[in-house]
C-alpha cells in the first residue's frame, strides 16, 4: 500500500505547478491579445491536419447564488437571475467570433461546463446553450459532454434535462461532509440530498458520478474528514478529486472570511492525504495523478495503464489530445502552440464584445524550447515514464546534452526513491507519483529560475 513519509513531504512541500499548461498560467503575457489569438485560429484553418481535428470546449458560466469563503475562482455571487439571459448572448457574440476565424464549423468530441456554478442557469438556459453550441460546431456521436454540478443546484428534473442534453459525466462539488466544517466555509449541503442525487443519477443512465473534496478546511478533524472519506466511499463515485485548501486570503478575498485559527496545521494536512490515498487505494480506486482518483473500470484508468492519459486546462483526459476552444469570462484556451485566457470580468469581457473584438487579454506562445519541456513534463504527468529516444526523434535533440542539469538534478531525487534513471530513460517510483509535480519541475525552466535556492 503506497504511503510516504512527513519528512519526506516536508522536503518537497513548496508545490510546484499542477501542469495543466506548460508553461503554467503565471507566465501569459499582456502582450499576447485578440490579434495573437485570431492568428492562432486562422492558422488551424490554413492546416488540414489540425483543421479535421476535433476540438474540445470550455464554457465558462461565472453565477454563483451563494459565496463559499474558500472560494479562489473568478464568479459573480448574485440573486439577479435575469443576468444569465445576457451572458449566453455575450457568449454566443464571442463564439460567433471565434468561428469567422476559424474558418469553418468545427468538430467538437469534447464539452466541459464550470463555473461559478453552470448549474445556477435554468435548465431551458443550459439548453439554449447547448443548442447554439451546436449550432456553430458540430459536436461528434462519440462527444463527452461534462459539467460540475452544485448539489445544491439541482433535482430529478435538473438531472434528467441534462441527461437529454446529451450530458454522461457530473462532477459534484462536495468538499465536506461535516456540518461544523460547512458552516464554516459558508456551505450547507445536506449529504443525504447529495446521496439521493448520486442514485438518480445512475437511475438516468449518466456514465459518470464524481466529486471533489477540499481538505485542510477550517474546522477539519481527523476524526471529521475520516467520516466524510467513509460516505464517500459508501457513494461509490467513479472518480474523487481531493484538492488540497490553500488559504491566500490576501489574493482571494473571500478567504479573509476564514479565521486562520481555525486552520489546520500543515501537519495535519499532509496526515490527511495520507489517510485519503490509503483509505480510497484501499476502497479499489486506482491512484491517477496529483489529487485525482478513479474506479479501475473508469477510461482515466484504463487510459493510464494504456499510456493514452493527456493532460490538459480541462485536467486529465482519456480524449485524444486536441486543441481546446475557451469560451466566457475567464475561458482559457489552448490553440496550436498559443494559450490564452479571456477578460475575468464581466464588464472588461462585454466590453471586448461591444467592439466586436475577441475578449482575450493574455497569453502566450510557446518556444520551441517550450514546446520539448512541454512533452517531457506531461509524459512525467500522464506516463511516469520517459523514453529519451521519444523526445530526440520528435525535437531533433541530444536528451543527455540539453538536460544534462536536470539530469543531475534528477540524482538527488533518485536517492530518495522518488524516480529511477537508466542511461535511455527516466521512471517515476510509486512513491514518486505523488510527487510528481516535483519532480516534473525540474524540467519547468520559469519554476527552476524562480526557486532555484530551493532545488
Ligand atoms: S466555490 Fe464555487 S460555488 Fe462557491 S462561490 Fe466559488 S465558484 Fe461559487
Amino acid at each position: 500500500m503506497l504511503s510516504f513519509s512527513h519528512a519526506l513531504l516536508k522536503r518537497h512541500e513548496v508545490r510546484a505547478p499542477s501542469y495543466t499548461s506548460y508553461p503554467g498560467l503565471d507566465q501569459f503575457k499582456q502582450a499576447f491579445g485578440p490579434r495573437h489569438y485570431a492568428q492562432a485560429l486562422e492558422h488551424r484553418r490554413q492546416s488540414v491536419l489540425t483543421r479535421l481535428k476535433p476540438l474540445a470546449v470550455y464554457v465558462h458560466l461565472p453565477f454563483c447564488e451563494n459565496l463559499c469563503f474558500f472560494c479562489n475562482r473568478f464568479k459573480i455571487v448574485t440573486k439577479r437571475y435575469s443576468k444569465t439571459l445576457a451572458y449566453l448572448e455575450l457568449i454566443e457574440q464571442e463564439l460567433k467570433l471565434q468561428i469567422e476565424h476559424l474558418g469553418h464549423k468545427p468538430k467538437v468530441s469534447q464539452l466541459h461546463l464550470s463555473g461559478g456554478t453552470p448549474t445556477y442557469l435554468h435548465t431551458a438556459e443550459l439548453e439554449r446553450l447547448v443548442t447554439m453550441l451546436k449550432s456553430y460546431t458540430t459536436f461528434t456521436p462519440e462527444v463527452e459532454m461534462s459539467l460540475d454540478v452544485d448539489p445544491r443546484t439541482v433535482n430529478q428534473d435538473t438531472l434528467g434535462a441534462l441527461r437529454d442534453m446529451g450530458f454522461g459525466r457530473l462532477n459534484f462539488f462536495v468538499q465536506d461532509c461535516d456540518a461544523g466544517v460547512q458552516r464554516a466555509v459558508h456551505r450547507l449541503q445536506d449529504f443525504d440530498a447529495i446521496h439521493a442525487l448520486f442514485e438518480q443519477s445512475r437511475l438516468l443512465g449518466f456514465e459518470s458520478c464524481g466529486l471533489e473534496l477540499l481538505y485542510g478546511l477550517p474546522k477539519q478533524t481527523q476524526k471529521s474528514f475520516a467520516a466524510t472519506l467513509a460516505r464517500v466511499v459508501a457513494l461509490s463515485a467513479e472518480r474523487v478529486i481531493l484538492t488540497p485548501y490553500r488559504h491566500q486570503p490576501e489574493t482571494f478575498a473571500p478567504q479573509r472570511k476564514i479565521k486562520e485559527q481555525d486552520l489546520p496545521s500543515s501537519h495535519w494536512t499532509m496526515e490527511c492525504f495520507n489517510t485519503a490515498l490509503t483509505t480510497l487505494l484501499k476502497a479499489g480506486y486506482d491512484y491517477i495523478g496529483l489529487d485525482l482518483f478513479a474506479k479501475k473500470s473508469d477510461p482515466l484508468s484504463l487510459a493510464k495503464r494504456q499510456g493514452r492519459l493527456h493532460r490538459n486546462f480541462l485536467g486529465f483526459s482519456a480524449q485524444p489530445n486536441t486543441d481546446l476552444m475557451g469560451l466566457g469570462m475567464s475561458g482559457i484556451g489552448a490553440i496550436g502552440s498559443t494559450y490564452s485566457q479571456n477578460a475575468t470580468t464581466l464588464e472588461e469581457y462585454s466590453m471586448f464584445l461591444e467592439r466586436k473584438q475577441l475578449p482575450v487579454v493574455k497569453g502566450l506562445m510557446l518556444t520551441r524550447d517550450d514546446l520539448i519541456r512541454k512533452s517531457v513534463i506531461m509524459g512525467l504527468m500522464c506516463q511516469g515514464h520517459l523514453s529519451y529516444e521519444s523526445i530526440e526523434l520528435a525535437y531533433f535533440i541530444d536528451f543527455p546534452s540539453y538536460f544534462a542539469q536536470e539530469l543531475q538534478q534528477l540524482q538527488h531525487l533518485e536517492e530518495e526513491g522518488l524516480v529511477q534513471l537508466t542511461a535511455k530513460s527516466l521512471d517515476v517510483t510509486e512513491l514518486g507519483s505523488v510527487l510528481v509535480r516535483s519532480i516534473a519541475s525540474v524540467f519547468d525552466r520559469y519554476w527552476t529560475a524562480a526557486h532555484s535556492s530551493h532545488l
